[in-house]
């Protein structure tokens, strides 16, 4: 049986786990954090991760834990209501679309692999290949070998770092930061998305259907200088000093993030790398093809980066190499197509001017009303539409019929 490590229980780590379990390898999983990660932000799972989805069995699993969303509005520095429209068309959804808390669809991914092994609270401290197979050291467990090492670790994965090199290399910044945090529930309406634009900077606050508490939201210009992943006082001193003189609820929000637990500030980036393996060892989901928060397309690349991987794998019987680049050659056109949207909506969220802030109220207000609505709308959702979906799946060996866990 192929032994296969897997570093990341997040998204991508979890779905690739349940894919070659099914596959017949048998997949371990190695995450940082001391349990499951709870919570997050609302992610979207819409085109060919639907099919996934589907593929798993865990559409209504999924479908049950949708966010509820239910309208958008915009509020002025005084907190009075400027516009407002459907949630769903603000996110880019339609039809079967799901968005969900990213802590949700991972303990649904996690809890649907079954039996395999999930070690917490370690992480991969070095990889060595020499000698056939992957030696494994972890930062506080024995040393392990393994037949195949996939890097499902996030944008500042470990596993490439430790493979392919330091890694700032393949970061493309957005030139944007993003901040997010959990802030008390009367900071947020149910099922409403709060949004208020001054120029250059956005901030919102949302609370999904009968969640406890509420998200705060963050976008502004990258500080000049950036502070360390580590320093979360200097992350939280510089989102402060960048929403300085803001109006509407910003002051009472940023005086909440001290209590936060979840505390999350770092630049919008994009990984971009040439290849996503390097003989035995291989990259997943955001670790090798980050698309950015922006692009709201990282959830869905990292399910269906998981299922051709996964696939890709199993094809290939016991050859990784012609596995990772069937993987590569299926998935490359897939990623392209929805890193091309982030720089586009990231336009859209954070506006640079007072006068851009005017036409976009303006245009939401008459929105309902615009003879050419329809067209519009088509133009927000087509292009995320046709990127969702710009692949075709390779059917999964031996899978005709989905079965859950
Ligand atoms: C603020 C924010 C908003 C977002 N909004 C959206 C959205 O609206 N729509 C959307 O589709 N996507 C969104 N995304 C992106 C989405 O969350 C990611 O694309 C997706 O979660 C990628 O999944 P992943 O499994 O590759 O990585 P992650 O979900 O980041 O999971 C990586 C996992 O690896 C673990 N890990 C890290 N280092 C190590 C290590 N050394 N050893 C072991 N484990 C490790 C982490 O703890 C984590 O559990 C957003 C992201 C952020 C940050």
């Amino acid at each position: 049986m192929t032994d296969v490590l897997i570093s990341g229980a997040g998204v991508a780590g979890p779905a690739l786990a349940w894919w070659l379990r099914r596959h017949g390898f048998r997949p371990t999983v190695v995450e940082r954090a001391p349990a499951p990660r709870d919570g997050g932000y609302k992610v979207d799972i819409r085109g060919a991760a639907l099919t996934v989805v589907d593929r798993m069995g865990l559409r209504e699993q999924v479908s049950r834990h949708d966010t509820g969303m239910w309208r958008t509005r915009f509020v002025d520095a005084g907190g009075r209501q400027l516009a407002t429209m459907d949630a769903a068309l603000f996110g880019g959804r339609e039809g079967d679309d799901v968005e969900i808390m990213r802590g949700d669809l991972a303990r649904i991914l996690i809890e649907a692999t079954g039996d395999v092994e999930y070690v917490y609270g370690d992480s991969i401290a070095a990889l060595d290949q020499s000698a056939g197979g992957v030696e494994v050291a972890f930062e506080r467990g024995p040393n392990r070998r393994f037949d195949l090492v996939i890097g499902a670790d996030g944008l500042h994965s470990t596993v490439r770092r430790l493979a392919f090199g330091p890694g700032s290399e393949y970061l493309r910044t957005l030139g944007h930061h993003i901040a997010i945090f959990t802030v008390p529930a009367e900071y947020g309406e149910e099922r409403v998305e709060l949004m208020h634009a001054a120029p250059g900077r956005t901030v919102g606050v949302y609370r999904t259907a009968g969640a406890p508490d509420a998200r705060a939201l963050f976008l502004c210009p990258s500080p000049a200088e950036e502070p360390d992943h580590r320093d979360v006082a200097a992350q939280r001193a510089a989102l402060a000093a960048a929403f300085a003189g803001a109006g509407w609820r910003v002051p009472e929000l940023l005086a909440a993030m001290a209590d936060a637990p979840d505390f999350y500030f770092d630049a919008m980036s994009q990984v971009r790398m040439d290849r996503w393996s390097t003989g035995r060892i291989g990259l997943v989901g955001d670790a090798g093809y980050g698309a950015s928060p922006a692009s709201g397309q990282g959830t869905s690349l990292s399910l269906v980066g998981a299922y051709v991987l996964a696939t890709s794998l199993a094809e290939a019987g016991g050859d990784p190499v012609a596995g990772f680049a069937t993987y590569e050659r299926r998935m490359r056109p897939f990623v392209a197509a929805n890193q091309q949207l982030a720089e586009r909506n990231l336009k859209g969220m954070v506006l640079g001017s007072n006068a851009q802030i005017r036409f976009q109220t303006l245009m939401l207000r008459l929105m309902p009303r615009l003879p050419g609505r329809e067209g519009m709308i088509r133009r927000v959702t087509e292009p995320i539409r046709k990127a969702a979906t710009a692949i075709t799946l390779p059917p999964a060996p031996g899978l005709d019929t989905p079965v859950a866990g």
